[in-house]
């Protein structure tokens, strides 16, 4: 299984990465968590990824295909992945397409998680308000979300137009969301067994 999960700030991909990564056993790649670690090395990279992750920014492309590149080569090796938050830029994702067809590999699906931006931003709060990251405050949010829609956003309908985009409900308990994408994504394989298209080398 290799999914993308495309979503805004606050849509709830780190929780739904990880329970897909459990339900099909393959590894979960969650590119702000890699580009945390790689800010908390204080390696020069994490020095200067630090400064964008503070300001509610992306990195730029090449750092952040520098630090995920391995971890997907060696997944894909493995068996595959649910990379969570990578690709977020239109380079990004072509740059994944020219990776995956190098390494023989396409994608099944792109899980897009949606949710209106208030219910996004009280998440978030909800999250600052237990102790959460850094980058969860107010003027940071809304930075995060208007990034998302400015620049992640042209993901959607560029993986429509591939045919493997799959958006969900992400405003509903984290059970039903998990229970929604496995529903479409069984959905799917049935309709590609009967023979109607297949993934995307993308
Ligand atoms: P969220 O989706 O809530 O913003 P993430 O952990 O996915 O949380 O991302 C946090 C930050 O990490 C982003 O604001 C950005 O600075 C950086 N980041 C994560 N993924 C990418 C990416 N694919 N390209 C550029 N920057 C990224």
């Amino acid at each position: 299984m290799r999914l993308l999960l495309l979503a805004p700030p606050g849509g709830g991909k780190g929780t739904q990465g990880e329970r897909l990564a459990a339900r099909y056993g393959v590894r979960h790649i969650a590119a702000g968590d890699l580009l945390r670690a790689e800010a908390q090395a204080y390696t020069p990279a994490g020095r200067e990824i630090a400064i964008y992750q503070a300001r509610g920014d992306l990195v730029p492309d090449q750092i952040v295909l520098d630090a995920l590149t391995p971890a997907v080569v060696e997944a894909a090796a493995g068996g595959g992945y649910i990379l969570d938050g990578f690709p977020r830029t239109l380079p990004q994702a072509s740059a994944a397409a020219e990776l995956a067809a190098r390494l023989g590999v396409t994608l099944d699906a792109v899980v897009y998680l949606y949710a209106p931006e208030e219910v996004l931003t009280q998440r978030l709060l909800g999250r600052a308000s237990q102790g959460g990251r850094a980058d969860d405050v107010a003027d940071v949010i809304r930075h995060r979300l208007w990034v998302f829609a400015e620049t992640t956003g042209p993901l959607v309908p560029y993986y429509t137009e591939r045919g493997i985009l799959v958006a969900v409900d992400a405003d509903q308990p984290p059970d039903s969301v998990t229970a929604d994408i496995q529903d479409r994504l069984s959905g799917l394989r049935l309709t590609r067994l009967r023979g109607h298209g297949g993934g995307a080398p993308i």
